[in-house]
């Protein structure tokens, strides 16, 4: 179908007479009157396109379905199609043009399902089918038309709803969180990564459901249901397989195990603890709390079905325990996550009541005077006895508790410092940063807070790294380094040669030192391969012009060898053990460190 005025077969001004100009005009005029008169009632729109070789586009003919479905005129399209495109929703306006340059390069039939946004009717789907045809200026012409799909779509979308969705909750269902999980697998298998799943039970809710009737139980559903969404992440789900059941699929958690499992048992318990939280419904509070159990994978071959089964035996393991509780599928991992969060809860105990003190290892440069020393954490636990920092360190990194305890150790450094730069003392303290407190947002600010309540020259201070901090990120850490630096502050890089080794970062990095780990110092000078690795880092360094300190020097021999090396400072029980800082401090300063406080 073609408008009267824009006969795509011949196209360009017309060489009519005057007289028989007016009978065309009359004839066109008439001619469309018949065409809006027998396309009005049709459902949807009928009209002809139209895109010139400039881009330019315009609508000759539209009926008026154009104006119910989209609340444009015909005419205001018909010399320009701009408002007709404005219309298309902004997601989908890309595919709309990129369809509509298709079929003109392929003079194929246009079809497309959109969705266009009408100020007067909101958000609503169309599906539009045309078919071009190639003029003689090179234009292409569409005649077609479209119609509203909104209604089919909701029907498809409810449809969806009912297959995929619980509808008490409106949560994934079993068949949605079974592809769920079939996918989850195949991701982690192909990525490295691991996942969790977690089956949630609500202990009790039987016997709530039959006191109080099914509406106070549907109610108690919607907001457990409610509660274990909040709390998960993006990629997670949360789904209810029926009843009071409901799992929770948890990825990417990691490329190790354990630590999946770790995170996954940290995630359990928060689960735990919102459900373990009163219900109130219509002004009455009811206690309802949920048992978790926890399978993570992938650990072999497993299926979909394993999994729900393995997750599920862990929480009738998790009910038998007690309820309310959380276990694991495997033993093994139980014990230790077990232990993990028990270690975590002390910690934070300690870190709360000053249980944790903070020691400084004394460091000599090489003609044995005193250049400063490192400050080491020590917590002597009431019931566990000394805890190794190469225990705990790692939980507080996990947990989040590495920034409140590196706090401790910086700010104690810093008094301590004070202290020393008031008696004249040019003493240095090295001190650990752990990658979470380095990246810290925070970090910079607080270190920036602390020298100028200390009032402390930064240039006594050390921060000793490790080298997985620079692999990882590196640029955004050598921008923060260099803020650091740029305060006074110095950096080290802690174990050296025990990460990834690759020395480009090096000269990349605003570093002053480097610490050969202990395990080379430990070997040295008998091993030839120790030898070998200790002689290529000084000499690395030399050529950087790095300071380079020698730690756990315990022998004579250690300490002859690496001076000869040209190693510029030393550390290692070997010249002196750690020791409380305030003893190390008075033995410095005498009673002068008393007064100045
Ligand atoms: P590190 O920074 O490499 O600390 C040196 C470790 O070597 C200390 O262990 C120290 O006690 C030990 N050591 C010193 N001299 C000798 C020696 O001659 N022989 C032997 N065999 N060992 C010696 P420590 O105190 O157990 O600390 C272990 C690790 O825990 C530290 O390794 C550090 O990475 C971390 N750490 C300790 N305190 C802190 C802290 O305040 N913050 C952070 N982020 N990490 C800390
Ligand atoms: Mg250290
Ligand atoms: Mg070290």
């Amino acid at each position: 179908m073609t408008s009267p005025s824009d006969d795509p077969k011949q196209d360009g001004p017309k060489q009519d007479g005057p007289k028989d100009a007016a009978s065309a005009c009359g004839h066109e005029a008439q001619a469309m009157r018949l065409l809006q008169d027998l396309t009005r009632n049709v459902p949807g729109v009928i009209y002809q396109f139209r895109l010139r070789p400039d881009g330019r586009s315009r609508v000759p003919f539209a009926s008026e379905g154009l104006l119910n479905l989209f609340g444009i005129p015909p005419e205001q399209v018909r010399e320009d199609a701009s408002p007709f495109f404005d219309c298309v929703h902004p997601d989908d306006a890309k595919r709309f043009r990129e369809s509509v340059n298709a079929s003109a390069a392929s003079l194929q039939p246009w079809d497309l399902e959109f969705r266009v946004v009408v100020p007067a009717r909101g958000l609503r789907w169309a599906h539009g089918r045309a078919q071009p045809e190639r003029l003689a200026d090179g234009s292409v012409i569409w005649h077609g038309f479209i119609t509203d799909i909104t209604q089919r779509k909701q029907d498809e979308a409810q449809t969806r709803r009912l297959a995929f969705f619980d509808a008490l909750t409106g949560l994934p269902n079993r068949r949605l969180l079974t592809e769920r999980i079939a996918q989850a697998l195949a991701s982690t298998r192909r990525h490295g990564d691991c996942g969790a799943l977690l089956f949630v039970d609500l202990d009790n809710f039987k016997q709530l459901n039959d006191a109080l009737g099914h509406s106070v139980g549907d109610r108690l559903l919607c907001e457990a249901a409610a509660r274990l969404s909040r709390e998960l992440r993006e990629d997670d789900v949360v789904a209810r397989l029926g009843g009071d059941e409901f799992v929770v699929l948890a990825t990417p958690l990691g490329a190790d195990l354990a630590a999946a499992a770790r995170q996954a048992g940290a995630l359990a318990d928060k689960l735990r603890e919102l459900l373990a939280r009163p219900f109130e419904i219509g002004g009455i509070r009811y206690a309802c709390a949920g048992s978790v159990g926890i399978t993570v994978f992938p650990k072999g071959q497993e299926t979909v079905e394993d999994l729900l089964r393995e997750a599920d035996i862990a929480m009738y393991r998790a009910k038998a325990a007690g309820r309310n509780r959380v276990a694991f599928f495997e033993a093994a991992m139980q014990s230790e996550v077990e232990e993990r969060l028990a270690l975590e809860q002390d910690l934070r105990r300690a870190l709360a009541s000053g249980g944790l003190e903070v020691h400084v290892q004394t460091q000599l440069d090489a003609s044995g005077r005193e250049l400063g020393g490192e400050l080491l954490l020590r917590w002597l636990d009431p019931q566990r006895g000394p805890v190794s920092p190469a225990r705990f360190i790692p939980v507080a990194e996990d947990s989040g508790l590495i920034i409140a305890l590196g706090d401790l150790v910086l700010r104690r450094g810093c008094q301590a410092l004070a202290r020393l730069q008031r008696a004249g003392r040019s003493l240095q303290l090295s001190i650990n940063v752990s990658p979470r407190q380095f990246r810290h947002e925070g970090f910079v600010a607080r270190v920036r807070e602390l020298l100028r309540e200390t009032g402390v020259a930064a240039q006594g201070l050390v921060f000793e790294v490790t080298e997985g901090l620079l692999i990882d990120d590196w640029q955004a850490t050598r921008a923060r380094m260099q803020e650091l630096v740029a305060l006074g502050v110095r950096f080290s890089i802690d174990d050296f040669g025990t990460g990834y080794s690759s020395l480009a970062y090096l000269k990349k990095l605003p570093l002053y030192e480097l610490k050969i780990d202990r395990s080379f110092v430990a070997d040295v000078p008998d091993d030839p391969s120790d030898v070998a690795i200790v002689q290529a880092i000084l000499s690395v360094a030399r050529h950087l012009g790095l300071h380079v300190v020698g730690e756990g020097v315990e022998t004579q021999a250690q300490a002859d060898f690496l001076r000869a090396h040209g190693c510029h400072a030393l550390q290692g029980y070997l010249f002196a053990r750690p020791q409380p800082l305030f003893d190390w401090l008075d033995l410095r300063l005498g009673t002068q460190a008393l007064a100045a406080d």
